[in-house]
């Protein structure tokens, strides 16, 4: 019978593995998120989680630039990245069960739950699993920051009952939105980002930036009456990752997170 894996073992091989896949942003910590709602925290997912990995990989800050191709480029860019990461989830997740324990991997958009108040959400909160795992803060924007990357990391995730030792890379002071800071919020289009409430409003983002030309929208409403569920993988179906575009980034393109001047990165 071949012998299960230590936990060391299995974080030696994942780091060998993302340093091969060029992948800068990498954590671990232990399955916390005690604040998420009901349904959503890492228990739920997978019952005795004990640790998170959570991991990250910048899309170019060029790719934000106010540009004739922008908006295409940075949808291009996202939809690939969704792809890689949530192929290294998937390949980490099994990596991980070599050590006799469960491990589940956390996807980077799609499949999206839809919760009955707020709307859509993963079956697990990657940004939150950012912070738990010390690679980030979760901005004003709604959004990861991180101190090398800003606001441009695409996440990866696990969550396992293997307990793993806690990692970070790079090792660094994620402070979070200074107090003054109101950029994203002056250049939301939709007044989606409030500073008082300090959350953003999904359902106004997304009416305004999620363009899902191939959903159709008439039954998606009858289903989320009648069969939540049913409306929830009609979403899924119909919305995945290049069939839905977003047409504004402007909270992650103005964000000066991250750069070496306190000033925005690209204001349209
Ligand atoms: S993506 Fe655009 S609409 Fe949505 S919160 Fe950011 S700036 Fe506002
Ligand atoms: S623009 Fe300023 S307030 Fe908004 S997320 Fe970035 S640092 Fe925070």
């Amino acid at each position: 019978m071949q012998r299960a894996m230590e936990p060391t073992e299995i974080m030696h091989r994942i780091r060998e593995i993302a340093d091969a896949e060029d992948v800068p942003v990498l954590g671990v910590g232990p399955a916390g998120m005690k604040d998420e709602q009901p349904g959503y925290r890492p228990q739920d997912l997978i019952p005795g989680a004990r640790s998170l990995l959570c991991f990250g990989i910048p899309v170019p800050r060029g790719a934000y630039r106010p540009a004739p191709y922008s908006t295409e480029t940075v949808w291009r860019s996202q939809n690939l990245y969704y792809r890689r990461l949530d192929g290294l989830s998937v390949r980490f997740a099994a990596l991980i069960e070599e050590t006799g324990e469960s491990a589940v991997p956390v996807f980077g958009c799609y499949p999206l739950a839809l919760n009955g108040k707020d709307g859509v959400l993963g079956y697990l909160n990657q940004l939150r699993m950012g912070e738990a795992t010390g690679i980030g803060s979760v901005g004003r924007n709604g959004l990861l920051l991180n101190a090398r990357y800003g606001a441009r990391l695409m996440l990866g995730g696990v969550v396992t009952t293997a307990s793993l030792p806690a990692f970070r890379r790079p090792e660094s002071e994620e402070p979070g939105c200074p107090p003054d800071c109101q950029i994203c919020v002056e250049e939301c289009p939709v007044g989606a980002i409030s500073v008082d409430k300090e959350r953003v409003d999904q359902q106004r983002c997304l009416r305004f930036a999620a363009k899902a030309p191939l959903m159709p929208k008439l039954r998606y409403l009858l289903l989320l009456k009648l069969r939540p569920r049913a409306a929830e993988r009609l979403m899924n179906l119909t919305a995945m990752d290049e069939h839905t575009m977003h047409v504004c980034s402007r909270c992650v393109s103005a964000c000066p997170y991250g750069q070496d001047s306190w000033e925005p990165a690209f204001r349209r």
